[in-house]
């Protein structure tokens, strides 16, 4: 019987929100420490077109690392197997800004979704786009059908302010070979994609086509190969959540990549893509209510990767 999604996800904030205020809001980027922790959105869309939504599921909220599904997925155009000689491919088990990881396996991020590995796909973006910020601008809009989306330059700055530990990442790749470019002016597009205003209705149409073969639903042509689509949901599902993706697996099931704004996408190939949005972090730094919430949905509706 098909999942009567209308009335779970209406059921959904009532089953989380006594967490809203036990998770801690990411106060290390100063721009985002006075985000209301009770915000709460939710929005999935079928493969077939269908939308099911609650809460502030319009408001936008900082994207943050999910934008590294993104980046990864426009790089991969460009950079095609070289890209992994220079960034792995497994879990990292560490925290996704892991210096101590990066030195002990000589400047090779473990994975392209760890700050390091993001910072090192920037770098290819760099190499092969003469406006890189502009072209993922673009992809983000007509992934999502929303073409005001935008930077919040304050919160990129906040972050180039701030940034201490990527400056340190950034800095040890290049020391190592590999960083082809200036490292200023990639950590300006990593800090710029981290910025990304966007909401969990426009989040949930840009990640559509994970779930859907490599087919959105706003444009005509393929967005990725389904080799492609294959390769990205794996990443996700063992490398998204950073050091906790094991936890998440186990509970949700489903390939997804958190950020520290508070919001998680996931995938469910061939049915779903979904995304939250909750300010409060756990320890590992992912959406807590969120990560109950979309743990609620697999639950309940007995359907995942598994
Ligand atoms: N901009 C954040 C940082 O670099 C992204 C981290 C995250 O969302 N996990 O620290």
């Amino acid at each position: 019987m098909p999942a009567n999604f209308k009335k779970i996800v209406q059921e959904i904030p009532a089953h989380v929100s006594h967490l809203f205020d036990k998770g801690r809001v990411a106060d290390y980027i100063p721009a985002l420490a006075c985000i209301p922790a009770d915000k709460f959105g939710f929005s999935l869309l079928t493969a077939t077109g269908d939308r099911f939504e609650t809460g502030d599921c319009q408001e936008r909220f900082s994207i943050q690392s999910i934008s590294k599904v993104f980046t990864l997925s426009l790089a991969m155009g460009y950079a095609k197997e070289e890209l992994w000689s220079r960034v792995g491919r497994e879990p990292s088990g560490s925290k996704f800004n892991s210096l101590v990881q990066l030195e002990y396996e000589k400047g090779k991020p473990r994975n392209p979704f760890i700050n390091a590995g993001s910072i090192v796909v920037c770098d290819v973006l760099v190499s092969h786009l003469k406006n890189p910020r502009q072209a993922l601008l673009d992809y983000m809009r007509v992934l999502s059908g929303s073409f005001d989306i935008d930077f919040d330059e304050v919160v990129a700055k906040s972050e180039a302010e701030t940034g201490f530990i990527n400056k340190a990442l950034a800095n040890f790749l290049k020391g190592n070979g590999n960083l082809e470019n200036d490292v200023e002016e990639v950590l300006d597009l990593y800090f710029h994609q981290c910025s990304i205003a966007i909401s969990c209705h426009e989040l949930a149409s840009a990640s559509l086509h994970l779930a859907n073969h490599g087919n959105s639903n706003t444009l005509k042509e393929s967005v990725l190969t389904p080799s492609q689509v294959k390769r990205v949901n794996s990443l996700m599902l063992t490398c998204g959540l950073y050091d906790a993706v094991g936890e998440f697996a186990f509970r949700v099931g489903l390939p997804a990549k958190s950020g520290v704004g508070g919001g998680i996408i996931g995938i469910l190939p061939g049915e779903y893509s979904v995304a939250v949005w909750s300010p409060g972090l756990d320890p590992s730094g992912n959406s807590l209510a969120g990560g109950a919430a979309l743990e609620y949905l697999t639950t309940i509706t007995s359907k995942s990767v598994f």
